[in-house]
């Protein structure tokens, strides 16, 4: 593995010194060959397990420094309170990607908190990033789950653990806010730098590179929440330290898979006021943004900022009817535009399941509506929806099956349902990883059948369905 320290040579203002701390006998118990393949890992080698073990400790490796608007309110020093970036790798594409411990033990930032984490709050991480990664959603990736023997205490004591985890960047909206709010402009200007070169180097090219880096930002940002709401993904927690400046989904916590179509569902137990809501996020996207642009309110003018701001609806809005057409498959936003709304109401009065309904629909049949008219309680109002559909999708002029052929590439049958995490965690507990590996496995290819995990694709039975989730972690 030949890591690089690009982050890490920023120096003491970005970053603070700080070695993986190992867990009592940690144990690699699962890791994604492929994406070790693709940066040219070998992830059960020595190196890694001296790495690991602290017998040859990174002495590079570091703890980034941020700040973050929390739930709202600024919280000017906050940084990698248990995490740990080993350093960059460079993958088969050419790009340079970070390499980043979770649950590395105590670093400068941790505040009150231990530096570790739980192995069910890793397992969760693992299926979820996976899980979105085969959604086609940006997304920070897993590459390695450590367990442990060593006790980790939240409200009881739980088995402690490790994720070994990539993305392109770990650099969030909040490591701007945190030098701009202290008035430390040169190291401002460093970053802005550094995120050029590493990050967005054809916008370094540009007349106004800082400009149409923002620009991109806003873009990006803007198609991943897109995703989000096309996909029914809830972030749970999206502070603005949990927001990435090269626009990829991190910091899964109290997360979740839209279940019952619900638009003001809140996954995250500890949100009591739904600032996170699901139907909230493309707004908080924008609040977001809005504190990013804030911290460039001396590089550039307020029309400038308000302009690059500007791109952020059109964007998500145009990307989102363009996932939803596809979802749906119809052809016309005008056409989509009349249909979703009804669709989305019918939806949200039977409890039905977004995904469910989206797979059904990618079967239907012609003139065939028994399977999506049984599921709900008003079938008439379904029915006459469906007649609507219907005749909108002859319109089209395409050929049904064709259709039904590519609705089934975008809407997958098995999601990460909270049941099922919660399931494998159980087991995982126990030792027992198979539950684990059968889950990924589906989440891995979710569009395609898959006989033997059949109960996999089903809805939350009774218990699993009022399961909470909270920061705790
Ligand atoms: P999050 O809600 O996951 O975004 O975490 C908010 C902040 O708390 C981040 O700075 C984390 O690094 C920090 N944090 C979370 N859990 C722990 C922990 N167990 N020990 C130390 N810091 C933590
Ligand atoms: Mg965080
Ligand atoms: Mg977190």
């Amino acid at each position: 593995m030949n890591l690089e320290h690009h982050f890490a040579s920023l120096g003491d203002a970005f970053s603070s010194k700080t070695r993986i701390q190992p867990l009592l006998e940690q144990r690699l118990v699962e890791f994604n060959q492929s994406l070790a393949t693709f940066l040219s890992i070998d992830i059960k080698s020595t190196q890694i397990k001296k790495i690991l073990n602290g017998s040859e400790p990174v002495l590079q490796s570091v703890s980034m420094v941020y700040a973050g608007h929390q739930f709202g309110g600024f919280s000017p020093q906050l940084g990698d309170g248990r995490g740990v970036l080993l350093g960059e790798v460079r993958g088969q594409d050419g790009l340079l990607y970070d390499l980043h411990m979770k649950g590395a033990g105590p670093t400068p930032y941790s505040r009150r908190g231990d530096g570790r984490a739980v192995l069910r709050s890793c397992i969760r991480e693992y299926l979820a990033s996976e899980a979105m990664a085969a959604l086609a959603i940006p997304t920070s990736r897993s590459l390695g789950l450590y367990d442990s023997c060593e006790a980790v205490y939240r409200e009881q004591p739980e088995p402690g653990a490790m994720l070994l985890r990539v993305a392109e960047g770990h650099i969030r909206f909040g490591h701007f806010e945190f030098f701009f709010y202290q008035g430390k402009n040169s190291e401002l200007d460093e970053l802005v730098e550094y995120c050029l070169t590493h990050y967005y180097p054809n916008c370094k090219k540009t007349d106004s590179p800082l400009e149409s880096m923002l620009t991109e930002v806003v873009k990006r940002t803007a198609r991943m929440i897109a995703k989000w709401q096309a996909a029914g993904f809830q972030h749970g927690v999206m502070n603005t330290d949990n927001f990435s400046f090269t626009g990829e989904t991190i910091d899964y916590g109290p997360y979740g898979f839209m279940e019952d179509y619900q638009p003001d569902w809140v996954c995250n137990h500890s949100d009591h006021e739904a600032r996170y809501a699901f139907s909230r996020q493309p707004g908080v996207g924008l609040w977001n943004l809005n504190c990013l642009m804030r911290c460039f309110s001396k590089h550039l003018e307020k029309d400038q900022l308000v302009a690059i701001l500007q791109c952020y609806e059109p964007e998500l809005q145009s990307y989102y009817d363009d996932l939803m057409l596809q979802k749906i498959g119809l052809k016309n936003v005008k056409d989509l535009h009349e249909l979703l709304p009804v669709l989305f109401t019918i939806l949200k009065a039977e409890r039905m399941d977004y995904s469910i309904f989206f797979r059904l629909l990618s079967q239907l049949k012609f003139n065939e509506f028994t399977s999506l008219v049984d599921e709900v309680i008003d079938r008439d109002r379904l029915t006459e929806w469906l007649e609507r559909y219907q005749s909108t999708r002859l319109n089209d002029g395409l050929v049904w099956a064709d259709v039904s052929k590519l609705m089934m590439r975008v809407n997958p049958k098995y999601i990460l349902r909270n049941y099922l995490a919660h399931d494998v965690m159980i087991a995982a507990e126990k030792g027992d990883y198979l539950p684990f590996r059968r889950l990924l496995n589906v989440l891995n290819s979710p569009f395609d059948e898959h006989p033997e995990s059949e109960l996999l694709a089903q809805r939350a039975p009774e218990w699993g369905r009022s399961l909470e989730v909270s920061c705790s972690s």
